[in-house]
Parts: C-alpha cells; sequence; structure tokens
C-alpha cells in the first residue's frame, strides 16, 4: 500500500519581516492553524531552491523542490511555458516568453500591460504574427500577458531581463545584448509601431487602463528533457495549477494536469475548488501537487495586506481540507512551502531560502513551533540543495 503524498505550494510566499506586522514576515503575520499544526505535528526547516548564479524563477525553484538540480535539467523559462501549451519544439528552436508591456517615460512601467485580458491580448498578438511572423519567427498567443516566440534556423547567446523585476528601469540599460541579440531588438522595436495608435490601446486610454506599448523577449531556450518522476520516484502524480510555467513543469516530468474552472493565478482564485480536485486526486495518484500564484502576484505588487490574506485563504481553504482528507489514508506524508521569496519592498523574486513544513508517517518533530520564516531557522535543519528535499521528504 503506497502512502499518499501532497504538496501546496503557495508561489513567492516567503517575505522579510515588515514593520506594518510589527516585525513579523506576512507568513507569520497571517492565521494560518493549518500550516502551523504540520510544523508543529511534524517538522519545519529551510530549504534554498535556488542554486547559487541562478535567476530566482517559479521554474527554478520548483524544478528543485520536485527534485530535479536545475543545474543540470534548466533550459530556461520559455521552452517550459511552450511544453504547456503543447507547441512543438525540435531540438534546435529557440523559445522567448514574450511579454506585453507598457513604456513610460522610457522606462519599464509594467511587466503586465495593466493583466490586460486575454481577448485583447491574443488579437494584439495575433495581429503582431500577421505583421512580423514568419516560418522562422512565429507568436503564439497565451494568457493575459504572457505569449511565446518560436525561432527557427537561428541560434542565439543572448543576455535578457524579466521585466517584473525591473521595474522602473531605463529601456536602454534592459535590451538584450550577444548573439543575435539586434534580432530581439528589431522585432520589439517593430510591435511598438504595430500597437501604436492601435483601437485596443485607444480603447484601454479611455478607460484609463496601461496600454500596450511593446513586446519584451525574455526567457530563452532550448527544449528541456527531463526524466519521468515515475521513473526517478515510483510515484504516479497529478498537478492543480492555473499557471503555464508550472502546467509545462508537470507535464515534462509526466505529472498529469488537473483543471479547475475558476483558477485565475490571482487572489480571486477558486481555493475551494482545487482543494477538492486535489482531494479527490489522492484517490487515484500517489501524490498530488498544488501551486497557488496569488502570494506571489500580490507581492509583485508591493501589496503585503493581499499577500497575508492570500496565505490566510490558502490555509483555511486548501491546507486545511488536503489535511483532513489525508487522514482518511493508512498511511501519508505533506509538505507545504513557498517556492522562493517574493519580496513586498522590492516587488521581485529573491534567492533566499524559503520555510518548509513536513507532517505524516514516522516524521515528528522536537521543536513544535508555529510556521515562518523565524522559526524555521531557528530549527536549525536547513537543506543547501533544494533538489534533495524531495527524496527526503518521500524516503525519510
Ligand atoms: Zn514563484
Amino acid at each position: 500500500m503506497t502512502a499518499k503524498y501532497a504538496i501546496i505550494i503557495p508561489d513567492g510566499a516567503a517575505d522579510e519581516p515588515l514593520e506594518q506586522f510589527d516585525e513579523k514576515t506576512p507568513i507569520e503575520a497571517a492565521r494560518t492553524p493549518n500550516m502551523d499544526r504540520i510544523s508543529t505535528l511534524g517538522k519545519q526547516g529551510l530549504v534554498r531552491t535556488i542554486p547559487a548564479k541562478m535567476e530566482p524563477g517559479s521554474d527554478v525553484a520548483q524544478m528543485s523542490l520536485l527534485g530535479y538540480d536545475p543545474k543540470r535539467y534548466y533550459t530556461g523559462r520559455a521552452p517550459i511555458e511552450a511544453v504547456a501549451r503543447n507547441i512543438k519544439l525540435s531540438l534546435t528552436d529557440w523559445v522567448f516568453r514574450c511579454n506585453l508591456i507598457t513604456i513610460a517615460d522610457g522606462k519599464m512601467a509594467d511587466h503586465s500591460a495593466g493583466h490586460i485580458s486575454t481577448a485583447e491580448a491574443t488579437s494584439l498578438i495575433e495581429e503582431l504574427d500577421n505583421q512580423l511572423g514568419s516560418e522562422q519567427m512565429r507568436f503564439h498567443a497565451g494568457v493575459s500577458y504572457r505569449h511565446l516566440l518560436v525561432s527557427k534556423d537561428l541560434d542565439f547567446d543572448v543576455q535578457t531581463y524579466p521585466p517584473h523585476d525591473h521595474i522602473g528601469t531605463a529601456m536602454d540599460k534592459l535590451l538584450p545584448r550577444g548573439k543575435n541579440a539586434d534580432v530581439l531588438i528589431d522585432l520589439m522595436a517593430r510591435s511598438q509601431q504595430v500597437f501604436t495608435g492601435h483601437d485596443i490601446n485607444r480603447v484601454r486610454k479611455d478607460l484609463g487602463e496601461n496600454q500596450v506599448s511593446s513586446i519584451w523577449l525574455w526567457g530563452q531556450g532550448k527544449r528541456a528533457q527531463m526524466e519521468r518522476f515515475e521513473k526517478k520516484f515510483g510515484l504516479r502524480g497529478a498537478a492543480i495549477t492555473a499557471v503555464d510555467l508550472v502546467k509545462g513543469l508537470a507535464r515534462l516530468i509526466g505529472f498529469d494536469l488537473i483543471d479547475v474552472p475558476g483558477a485565475t493565478g490571482f487572489i480571486d482564485t477558486n481555493y475551494q475548488g482545487k482543494a477538492s480536485a486535489a482531494i479527490a486526486a489522492l484517490d487515484e495518484y500517489d501524490i498530488v501537487f498544488v501551486h497557488v500564484e496569488a502570494p506571489d502576484e500580490a507581492s509583485h505588487g508591493g501589496d503585503a495586506e493581499m499577500k497575508k490574506r492570500a496565505i490566510e485563504l490558502i490555509d483555511e481553504h486548501i491546507v486545511g481540507p488536503v489535511f483532513e482528507a489525508l487522514q482518511n489514508h493508512q498511511s501519508w506524508r505533506m509538505l507545504v512551502m513557498p517556492d522562493h521569496p517574493t519580496l513586498t519592498r522590492t516587488c521581485a523574486h529573491s534567492s533566499e531560502p524559503v520555510p518548509f513544513a513536513i507532517a505524516g508517517d514516522s516524521i515528528s518533530g522536537i521543536l513544535h513551533t508555529t510556521f515562518g520564516e523565524t522559526n524555521a531557522a531557528k530549527s536549525g535543519f536547513r537543506i543547501d540543495n533544494g533538489f534533495e528535499l524531495m527524496e527526503y521528504f518521500l524516503k525519510s
């Protein structure tokens, strides 16, 4: 009888102590009786999910916590998103994340063009592909501001920049550099001509919403090749998430994806729907992975109160019910952890270690403390190679 495993990821939930929370972090200030139950019943510690010299993205962090060394497997963000959208890539194709952004006064003003709707964005991307696309360069429409560009027959060795980590920076400081960077710069410049004066922008202007100034190309790579989780750890898995990046990663390791209606990737997501889907999946799969984007989006907006609220909603409507459901299984373990910190002070990701809490079969702690960055650090339990956590979670 194999044990049942549940993993809950409040994306970007880790942070620093904040004055507005009396020097507590958002996790520590939030009401989290269920996360506290796990860290008290079981144990907690700190884990470094971002290896040295790597970008602190959700892709790198979640590759680690799923048991895969990013130093070995990581090829860029965009190839992972391409898998999520079933875009077929040859081994020589390059794929780029293509954001719709807002530029103001020559600076990066908004990485999401005001969280543009998928409908508006799709028609802009289709127009762009009509005007600038070819067999060699194909634009693929996605969700809200997140799209992809696939390039054939060209090789790249470029430095590019995640827009959400450079809000307020002058554009000329962020332009791509390196082999064939000029091709990317030219595409971005020509996209500005397509968008200037476009009907959709005129309506957005009237409504006082951020306009689409340009595409922004970053997160590039070639097709990733990863061993299936079932082969690596002997367990069949499923994942629940609203975000393409996580869907792509889950598919790359052979997890089934479970769609939940109303999962938005924001504070208004369908928490209860995610929990009941996870509980049902525990009957069919050995391991279930539930990812919730809301705390990260709140952090990128610099909104600590919204972040705290998202953490409370995840605790109440997902961690609690899933924990209860696991009690019905003979043998179980549960892991709750952010994938990386996203600091509300800087609105950007950080590479600092994150707290994790584990409970279940033969996992007993000594400290029995409430969940949070401070107590996790005090525990003295530390995993420096994040990809080793999965082995510990499954087999210790
Ligand atoms: Zn993340």
